[in-house]
């Protein structure tokens, strides 16, 4: 869906101008994800009815192109299947064992699951 210029702004505030993935910092380039993806066949989208503001979440270009097509549960595998792969290879071995990099075993979070439990100053708490 094309957002006005307001929508837009909303939506990159919408995790404190942060990535709702990774949680970095949005630059002034960034892109306007859909949570539950969206696809093109042949220049028709398909599950167009979740091209809506709410499925929408402001994302850094890499988080976006990274997640592609995926809907959540697939891109927090994807991100734990590409650690797991990683910290198995030659390179992710001899950081760990040069103290360079941490293995953990800690869940994928994203940032806007973290974001809504450290609730922002002026949000509801319950
Ligand atoms: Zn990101």
């Amino acid at each position: 869906m094309a957002l006005t210029k307001k929508q837009r702004t909303e939506l990159r505030m919408k995790f404190d101008g942060r990535c709702a993935y990774c949680g970095c910092e949005l630059g002034e380039k960034w892109h306007a994800d859909h949570v539950e993806p969206v696809y093109r066949v042949a220049g028709a989208m398909m599950h167009a009815d979740r091209d809506c503001a709410e499925n929408l979440v402001p994302a850094c270009h890499p988080c976006n192109l990274h997640k592609s097509c995926s809907n959540l549960e697939n891109y927090r595998r994807i991100i734990d299947d590409g650690r797991r792969e990683f910290l198995r290879s030659g390179k992710g071995k001899a950081l760990v064992r040069m103290g360079l990099v941490e293995m953990k075993s800690d869940p994928v979070v994203f940032w806007f699951e973290q974001y809504n439990v450290v609730a922002p100053q002026g949000a509801k708490t319950e």
